[in-house]
């Protein structure tokens, strides 16, 4: 499915239903029934008023009849007709009001049903895709993008379609009758009626085409108006008086958009009202037409008021295809976003081995090397590494040096560009991707803070025993946290952040005590990782923490990244990171003996602390 509309002008007209079909399939999907019950009702919507007006005419006729009757007989006969037709239109109508009533009960039912599925589906695909996918802006902005109207935008335009479908049914009953009177009137009002309606189908691919070229100023637009209006935003936007020059931005970029989609609006509605008054104009003549057909005695009159009724009929139903192709875009645009996001490649299947053949292997690096897509320097460049069970690693070096990326890539959030990492002597990519995450416990310093409660904060880190209360207890103890939380209200019931009722806000140390306990609900991970979770956390309780840590890592690999050598100092193993390359490495003793930037590094703390 291309996103770009064909040049050829009848594939550019056709461009407009691109998308229907994968909408139909969507719909159908969520629910066969309701699907089939609004094609039904469609049928009938076009079908039964064209019928009613039909039906009408004989009535006419009946009365017209009745009222020229020249003896009792012909008088009786032709009111029992009257009768008869006015009781078969009355059943149509009760028809007609049902089946309109059916479209609205399916389109409500169906629209909850569908938000909920294509949520479903867009939260599903963001589960299988990369880290990497969400760092890419165009890829991110289709995720905004694609969740933002999922409960509307399918099910409209399976709604436009089917009113599509039903005005061309409609269409196509009224010329059928209009057929009797002349095949000409069907012509005539078929070609007059069609430039209107290829028109607006050809603006409503032009304002596909805009809308899509725009994503990236839109894009913007919304980025600003997140920064303006968002409660972490909000404070430095404050300070530093960032609203005025902000805001600018953001009417700039409207001012651009506004010239482009005015020159659009007026071009069409000018079309659209010179091509409507042709259709009007042959509307009419085709009225006079009738109207004299009806003076010289070739049609009756009511055959006449059928006709005009028709005529009527087809013209709105001329109006309202347009005003469905007219909103039709902008589903498209939806859907359009929809299926590239969907249809998003995932570049590595996982592997599905749930354990490795040397279990007493721990974590390998070989010559791994990595770059961020887009990135001109590696972040890591030839690494080797190996850390077996029961050992302790600390990762130093500047900030950029590639420390976070290290830990990234073992915890196969990356995979690597060269080079291999294994665990347990078995390839990462080759593990089943849930049985190495639950074998790897990780903390970043951008740790997640969930508005959940306290106890869950903690429980997260390990969900099988998210309601275990004495060991989330436990693993606050050991994060530190245990003590602030006995004086929070509700205890470990206390609800965190400021999104729900009676949430309270911690503070960034606090926060940091939190994540590093759910590190210690990680019982059963065998390497435990944490990236400078610490930084808001004095450095008595960080060496305490990490002295825990140390203890419940025995037989574990811990790895800790910080900028703290009362804290590095303490591992096993030492390496020195410096632009992606391991610069030095060693124990602490070792490296402190060889006098290089390690040395020289905690020569300077040290200073600094006296
Ligand atoms: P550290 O953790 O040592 O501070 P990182 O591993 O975060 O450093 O970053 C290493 C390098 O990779 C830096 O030059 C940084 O600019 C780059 N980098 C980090 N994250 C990304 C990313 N998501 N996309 C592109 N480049 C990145």
């Amino acid at each position: 499915m291309t996103a770009e509309p064909p040049v050829n002008p009848v594939s550019r007209f056709f461009a407009v239903f691109r998308y229907s079909a994968l909408a139909m399939r969507i719909v159908r999907d969520t629910s066969l029934p309701l699907t089939l019950l609004m094609a039904a009702a469609t049928i009938a919507n076009g079908v039964l008023p064209a019928s009613i007006a039909f039906v009408g005419g004989l009535f006419v006729d009946a009365v017209a009849g009745a009222i020229a009757a020249e003896d009792a007989q012909a008088l009786a006969a032709a009111r029992s007709d009257a009768l008869f037709y006015v009781l078969v239109e009355a059943g149509l109508v009760v028809l007609m009001t049902g089946a309109q009533r059916i479209t609205t009960v399916s389109r409500s039912i169906l629209q909850v049903l569908l938000g909920n599925r294509v949520n479903v589906m867009i939260i599903e695909k963001a589960m299988t895709l990369e880290l990497s996918h969400f760092e890419d802006a165009e890829y991110y902005d289709k995720l905004l993008r694609a969740r933002r109207e999922a409960s509307s935008r399918p099910l409209g335009l399976v709604i436009k379609t089917f009113d599509l479908i039903r005005d061309l049914i409609a269409l196509l009953t009224i010329g059928a009758w209009l057929f009797q009177f002349s095949p000409w009137v069907v012509v005539l009002l078929v070609f007059t009626g069609l430039p209107a309606f290829v028109a607006e189908a050809g603006f409503s691919g032009e304002a596909f085409r805009i809308m899509r070229r725009r994503s990236p100023e839109r894009r913007l637009q919304f980025y600003l108006e997140m920064v303006l209006t968002r409660e972490d935003g909000v404070k430095e936007v404050k300070l530093l008086q960032l609203g005025k020059l902000f805001l600018q931005r953001y009417v700039n970029i409207f001012r651009n958009i506004y010239r482009e989609d005015r020159n659009l609006v007026l071009r069409r509605n000018f079309w659209g009202y010179l091509l409507g008054l042709l259709s009007s104009a042959a509307f009419y003549f085709a009225y006079g037409w009738v109207g004299f057909s009806a003076i010289a005695g070739a049609i009756t009159i009511g055959q006449m008021t059928a006709y005009i009724a028709q005529f009527r009929l087809g013209q709105n139903s001329v109006s309202s295809s347009l005003t469905a192709v007219n909103g039709m875009y902008e589903d498209n645009l939806y859907l359009s976003t929809l299926t590239e996001y969907l249809e998003h490649e995932v570049p590595e299947p996982t592997g599905d081995e749930t354990g490795g053949p040397d279990p007493g292997d721990g974590v390998r690096f070989e010559n791994v090397s990595f770059t961020y897509p887009g990135a001109g320097a590696p972040a890591l460049d030839n690494i080797s590494l190996h850390i077996r069970p029961g050992e302790s690693l600390a990762i130093v070096g500047e900030n950029g040096s590639g420390k976070t990326t290290l830990i990234k890539l073992l915890a196969r959030l990356y995979t690597p560009s060269r080079g291999r990492i294994t665990l347990e002597g078995l390839e990462l990519s080759r593990w089943d991707i849930d049985a190495l995450r639950r074998k790897i416990g990780v903390i970043f310093q951008d740790f997640a803070r969930y508005q959940l409660l306290v106890g869950e904060n903690i429980g997260i880190g390990d969900v099988e025993e998210l309601d275990n209360e004495p060991q989330v207890r436990e693993a606050a103890g050991k994060g530190m946290a245990d003590a602030f939380i006995r004086n929070l209200p509700d205890d470990y019931r206390t609800q965190l952040g400021t999104w729900f009722k009676d949430g309270k806000e911690l503070s960034g140390g606090q926060w940091q005590k939190i994540a590093l306990s759910r590190a210690f609900m990680r019982t059963r991970a065998d390497v435990l990782i944490l990236d400078e979770p610490t930084a808001a956390i004095d450095a008595r309780a960080e060496a305490e923490i990490f002295a825990h840590f140390g203890k419940l890592t025995a037989r574990r690999i811990s790895i800790i990244i910080s900028h703290r050598f009362s804290t590095v100092r303490m591992a096993k193993h030492i390496i020195v990171l410096e632009q992606g390359r391991i610069q030095e490495q060693g124990s602490h003793e070792s490296l402190l003996h060889s006098s290089g930037q390690y040395a020289k590094l905690f020569e300077l703390q040290a200073r600094g602390y006296q």
